[in-house]
């Protein structure tokens, strides 16, 4: 994959983003660092709100915070009608899931890489509803197998939920193959696609996914407690409602309600306003430079880092699969992974741990426990991946 950012573009994006002349940011999988524009979009607002009034801010900033609305729908080539804005994906995956009308004897079909939310709300629906999930392994190569997936359709199965991209692990699944399958067997589709947007492109319509659940903060680079949820206009109605509120309605009698005509049903009224212009933010800076573009970076110096770590003695890596993205995991020998993120924060470089129980069916079916997990984002550089790979090296 090329470079295909000039030197001068990053340079330029690096400057935006005042984090990176400090820290060598390896954790974009957890939260990446945000923008300029978004962090003084979200405190200018609140400033203006303890002036003004949350209200009064509100009415003034209507439009903007409205255009959060069109920019993910932008995002995800989708409508603005079918976009709730909510705190997290984690919110968002649960009420889609749980607003579908499961009766016992319900299939659901899953893949090995499913985050660990949504494996308990498989768990806990299997509790409750009765219903059953099967689990699409993937082959030995780390692929996701299509045919068994198709195979595992029957005429119990109610839904397809899988993630895209797995938060502890470098390969991806391919979703819009799994679409068509859905489609072409009626099967409502749920997907997680917290680590891939931003990340990867996403085209709702070309993946055929009837919900999606988005958080903010990871490779979209928004701020922490944002996230978003999209329904499919088509399905809206067939989703059962958990909290509804005087916004969430169209019309409230003192005998009946009736739901709002589009996805902010499944919101709720009270929520910051401030950071719901930062999520908008944050994809409109996502989109200027085009994340088609940031793509062909991201995998382009993950690649770079693949291949400087296959030359150091004592790190075995962990990604499978044919298509791989922005997240690197390894393991060090004979140091756990809690201690190579610590030596490495003592040098202000920033990876994680991979936990086990975020993806506890592929962790346990390859003996893994914890990892470390190097996820780059376009605005990371050559020498940066030096570095790591430098301090690595000196600590095996
Ligand atoms: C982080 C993550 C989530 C949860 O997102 P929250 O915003 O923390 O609720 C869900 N799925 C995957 C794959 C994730 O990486």
């Amino acid at each position: 994959m090329k470079n295909i950012l000039s030197e001068q573009e990053i340079q330029q994006l690096r400057a935006e983003t005042r984090g990176t002349a400090k820290t060598i940011h390896f954790n974009n999988a957890g939260s990446s660092l945000p923008p300029d524009v978004v962090v003084d979009t979200v405190i200018d607002y609140l400033y203006e709100e303890a002036q003004s009034g949350g209200y009064e801010t509100e009415y003034t900033y209507r439009e903007e915070l409205e255009n959060t609305y069109s920019l993910i729908a932008r995002l995800i080539n989708a409508r603005k009608d079918e976009i709730a804005v909510l705190e997290n994906a984690s919110i968002g995956w649960w009420l889609a899931f749980n607003g579908i009308d499961f009766k016992p004897g319900d299939e659901i079909i899953t893949c090995e890489m499913e985050y660990v939310t949504n494996l308990i709300g498989l768990l806990h629906a299997k509790k409750t509803y009765g219903i059953e999930f099967k689990v699409i392994p993937n082959d030995e190569q780390g692929n996701f197998q299509l045919e068994a997936f198709e195979e595992a359709i029957g005429p119990k199965t109610k839904l397809i939920a899988v993630t895209h991209i797995p938060s502890t692990a470098g390969g991806m699944i391919p979703v819009v193959e799994i679409g068509q399958i859905a489609r072409k067997h009626n099967i409502l589709y749920l997907l997680d696609a917290c680590q891939s947007a931003g990340h990867v492109p996403l085209d709702v319509q070309e993946i055929g996914c009837d919900m999606l659940a988005v958080t903010g903060r990871k490779y979209l680079r928004a701020p922490r407690g944002t996230g978003f949820l999209y329904v499919r206009k088509e399905i809206q109605d067939k989703l059962k409602l958990f909290f509804m509120d005087g916004f969430t309605t169209q019309w409230v009698t003192e005998t009946d309600f009736k739901p709002r005509d589009d996805a902010r049903r499944f919101e709720v009224y009270e929520k910051s306003r401030a950071l719901t212009l930062g999520l908008g933010k944050a994809v409109e800076y996502a989109l200027n430079i085009g994340v088609d573009r940031t793509w062909q970076r991201i995998q382009y110096l993950a690649g770079l880092l693949r291949g400087k770590l296959k030359d150091v003695k004592g790190i075995t890596a962990h990604d499978f699969g044919n298509e791989l993205c922005g997240i690197v995991t390894f393991s060090v020998d004979g140091i756990d992974a809690a201690t190579v993120k610590n030596k490495l924060a003592e040098k202000s470089i920033n990876v994680s741990v991979g936990k086990a129980v975020s993806t506890l069916i592929y962790m346990n079916k390859n003996q893994l426990s914890n990892i470390v997990r190097a996820s780059v984002h376009y605005y990371n550089t050559e020498e940066e991946v030096e570095i790591l790979c430098g301090v690595l090296e000196e600590m095996v």
